[in-house]
């Protein structure tokens, strides 16, 4: 698989690779032809692009989105579709804490946006994009993780957010898994089709008079007179505001300092073959929800709308490795230690791994990085709702309006010290989640 920190180039004419991708859509015809300029040049067709493109056209901005391969090719369309109230790796208590209340309801009000965002890009789609809204459950998964997700249900009920708090029996009674010795369910999340979703944005963005071109990868750029000089694929384009929206998918050499505020991270996925009966009453499992545990190297599952079982995790260190069947294998055995009632499945009919963002310290930046450049990242592995608004305030901050004053949009993504040396404290930081989930 491509590695965005060993590869200077993304592959040539590849498809987009996961179950989804087998469902029929409506995509947006894409240009053939890239125009000489534009106002304003959205590098990333997934989510954050789109989303761009479509406050840009409302400031009324001429916009041009580029992706190197198809539109949503990268995490847009290889997400497990749980549409949760949060981004990064920090809870709404940290920015309490840490910035205060006000900051802290704020924090809240923002990812309250975000979900509604979606809400509305799932209403312009005819099928709901397969909407399913019976929630998103955190599950405690030893009895050592009982306390402090039940200090989260307490302060996320002190701050009126709409959670419940399922114990162990509550919890058995809804899913027959190994570790459920509790659970947070956050009332209003809910899961979607990821490729539907990227779909009805990208739609939106075409009705609204963006110009959108597949295969066509940025590959240098440098300022002129004129504005930003980009050479792509399909020629150059002089631009003068020029937007990131490129993810872990940014290659090291088009804008340096970028990539370096940026770890890749693989994150893989298996399904399984449509459950019988017979396992669908062992489970309990239902289509309404979606899962994720305490883990510090989470499994995330959701029984899908056909049957089937998506079950999620960490993937390989490197892109060389990611596409190894040992990675399915892994996921497969976690699935079988969740779900013992499913060890007669050995084998999956779907397997795919995609580059999540993670950024040092854990929260996304909006951000500019030079004149007239501005990116957006660092969502660590939760961007399904929180890229709909970053995409929208992206597109504020490149045409000058004030953006909230949240930590997301005050200051720059920190590069990472000793930046070519990442994977090995990734491979580090591994160890010790497998130690402490093991041992926790
Ligand atoms: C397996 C997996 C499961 C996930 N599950 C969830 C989930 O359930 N819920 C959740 O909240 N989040 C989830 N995520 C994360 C979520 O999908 C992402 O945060 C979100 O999709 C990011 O959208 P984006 O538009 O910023 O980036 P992307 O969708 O990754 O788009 C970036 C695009 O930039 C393009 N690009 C890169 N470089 C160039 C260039 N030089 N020129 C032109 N184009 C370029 C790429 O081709 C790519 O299409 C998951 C991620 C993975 C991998």
């Amino acid at each position: 698989m491509y590695d965005p920190l060993n590869d200077n180039e993304l592959p040539k004419a590849a498809p987009r690779a996961s179950y989804w991708a087998g469902h029929p859509v409506k995509w947006p015809a894409s240009l053939n032809q890239l125009p000489k300029t534009t106002d304003a040049l959205v590098i990333g067709g997934g989510y954050t692009g789109l989303n761009a493109a479509i406050e840009l056209r409302a400031q009324g901005r001429e916009v041009t989105v580029i992706d190197a391969e198809q539109l949503a090719w990268g995490c847009s369309s290889r997400n497990a579709g749980f549409v949760m109230k949060s981004t990064g790796r920090l809870g709404l208590k940290h920015w309490h804490d840490s910035f205060g209340e006000d900051v802290g309801y704020a924090m809240a009000n923002e990812h309250q946006l975000a979900l509604e965002r979606i809400r509305a890009h799932v209403k312009h789609c005819p099928d709901q994009c397969d909407l399913r809204e019976g929630g998103y459950v955190k599950l405690a998964h030893n009895k050592g993780a009982v306390k402090a997700l039940s200090a989260q249900y307490q302060f996320l009920r002190s701050i009126q957010q709409p959670v419940t708090w399922l114990d162990k029996q509550q919890v058995a009674d809804t899913i027959k898994t190994q570790h459920g010795f509790a659970g947070l369910k956050f009332d209003d999340c809910f899961a979607i089709n990821p490729v539907k979703l990227a779909a009805s944005v990208a739609r939106q963005a075409h009705q609204a008079g963006a110009q959108l071109i597949e295969h066509c990868a940025a590959t240098a750029m440098h300022r002129s007179d004129e504005g930003w000089r980009v050479n792509t694929a399909r020629g150059e384009i002089v631009a003068r505001d020029v937007l990131f929206a490129t993810n872990a998918y940014t290659t090291q050499k088009l804008f340096p300092d970028l990539a370096q505020r940026n770890l890749p991270v693989v994150s893989s996925v298996i399904v399984t073959p449509p459950l019988s009966r017979a396992q669908l009453d062992a489970t309990g499992l239902k289509d309404d929800y979606a899962y994720m545990d305490t883990r510090v190297l989470k499994y995330y599952f959701r029984l899908l709308p056909d049957g089937r079982l998506l079950f999620g995790g960490r993937g390989a260190i490197r892109g060389a490795h990611a596409e190894s069947p040992r990675y399915a294998k892994r996921l497969l055995a976690a699935l079988h230690a969740s779900f013992p009632a499913l060890k007669d499945i050995t084998h999956w009919d779907d397997f795919w791994s995609g580059w999540v963002s993670v950024s040092l310290d854990d929260y996304p930046r909006i951000m500019q990085l030079d004149n007239n450049v501005f990116a957006s990242m660092g969502y660590c592995g939760a961007g399904v709702s929180f890229s709909a608004l970053a995409g929208k305030r992206l597109a504020e901050k490149a045409c000058g309006l004030p953006l909230p004053a949240l930590p997301y949009y005050q200051s720059n993504l920190k590069p990472f010290p000793f930046a070519g040396f990442r994977r090995v404290g990734q491979w580090a930081f591994y160890h010790y989640g497998r130690l402490r989930d093991m041992w926790g």
